[in-house]
């Protein structure tokens, strides 16, 4: 599009943090600066990754660390959940190490960063009391919590003590504490089992919709509309996000439309793409673009999402496209860092 940037590349660095936000394609609800052995980007690395094309990121680590367990795979070092049998844990430092990551930009580099918390395990009833310890421990960074996991295909089984679900009072009791703080939660919990039987009842569908009509006063984020790497659209998978989008008592839910696994999804033929981009047409402020990246080293990887959807976007009326593309993420971090601001402010007399 600018091949003129490529040679103009050292200049074009030290002006990138200062570009006005209309001068960016998109904004990313839904990245991970590290991975599942807590490495990554360097966070100065990674605002050159996103250059001129992204706006402002949703940044989070990934809660869950896998373990290298010498009796599983010995001298194997496994990097991802997939690699070894061995248990993963929650790894609270995570939230720390993003917090220091942000605090080493300038104001202007941290304006374009919205740090989200997740070292917590969803089941443990003390989890609320530690999103308000980094807040203390760390006010004037955070926005939001998540992405954290209830049900993920090959993930929630193999993470050491009880196993999470949509029923457990833990989760309420933090999600009644991001709405009370004002906190956007990204939720990742699939939509349906790697492989139902046919005509196997979905009760994730029912187990979610009561938990986001429980918690009203949250702004909740559902991300890839519960889909997964084999959890494909149940039949009908518009239908159930439409009864969603529908319902005033969920007008507090959104749907975020990361991961590459997703886009295979609803990009997969001209007629998944039509389905899709209707429904976005209907529906415009209630879907927000994300990667899903993780621990990117280049533009061409981070934006590979973005590409795929090219096809969508396409189709979107200009004013859906601006929305998913940039303007919700806008609306929704915008009102939460001002409320998380606030909350600091009056739970510890200052946030600087
Ligand atoms: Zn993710």
């Amino acid at each position: 599009m600018r091949p003129a940037a490529r040679f103009a590349a050292p200049l074009l660095a030290l002006t990138l943090a200062v570009l006005p936000a209309a001068a960016y394609e998109v904004n990313d609800s839904h990245f991970h600066l590290t991975n599942y052995i807590q490495r990554g980007t360097d966070i100065h690395e990674f605002l050159k990754i996103m250059g001129d094309k992204v706006g402002r990121v949703a940044l989070f680590g990934i809660p869950l660390q896998q373990t290298w367990d010498y009796g599983n795979s010995g001298d194997f070092a496994p990097t991802y959940y997939l690699q070894t049998d061995a248990p993963l844990y929650y790894y609270s430092f995570t939230d720390a190490f993003i917090a220091m990551a942000y605090k080493s930009l300038t104001k202007e580099e941290q304006a374009r960063f919205d740090p989200m918390i997740t070292g917590f395990n969803p089941t443990d009833m003390y989890a609320a009391d530690h999103i308000r310890r980094v807040l203390t421990t760390f006010p004037g960074v955070f926005s939001g919590i998540g992405e954290f996991t209830i049900h993920k295909e090959f993930v929630s089984s193999k993470i050491a003590g009880e196993t999470a679900s949509l029923t457990n009072p833990a989760l309420d009791r933090l999600l009644d504490f991001a709405g009370e703080v004002g906190l956007i939660a990204l939720m990742h919990s699939d939509v349906d089992m790697p492989f139902p039987k046919p005509g196997q009842e979905p009760y994730q569908v029912e187990q979610l919709r009561d938990l986001f009509k429980r918690h009203p006063k949250t702004t909740i984020i559902w991300a890839h509309c519960g889909l997964g790497r084999v959890v494909h659209p149940v039949k009908d998978q518009m239908a159930i996000v439409e009864k969603l989008l529908t319902n005033p008592d969920l007008s507090h839910v959104y749907i975020d439309i990361s991961w590459d696994e997703v886009a295979k999804y609803l990009v997969a033929t001209p007629e998944t793409i039509q389905r899709a981009a209707d429904g976005i047409n209907r529906y415009p402020d209630r879907f927000l673009f994300g990667t899903d990246e993780v621990a990117p080293t280049e533009q061409v990887k981070y934006l590979k999402v973005y590409d795929m959807y090219k096809p969508l976007f396409a189709k979107l009326t200009p004013e859906a496209s601006e929305k998913v593309r940039k303007g919700n993420y806008e609306r929704l971090f915008d009102e939460a860092r001002r409320k998380v601001r606030a909350w600091e402010k009056a739970n510890q007399g200052g946030s600087k």
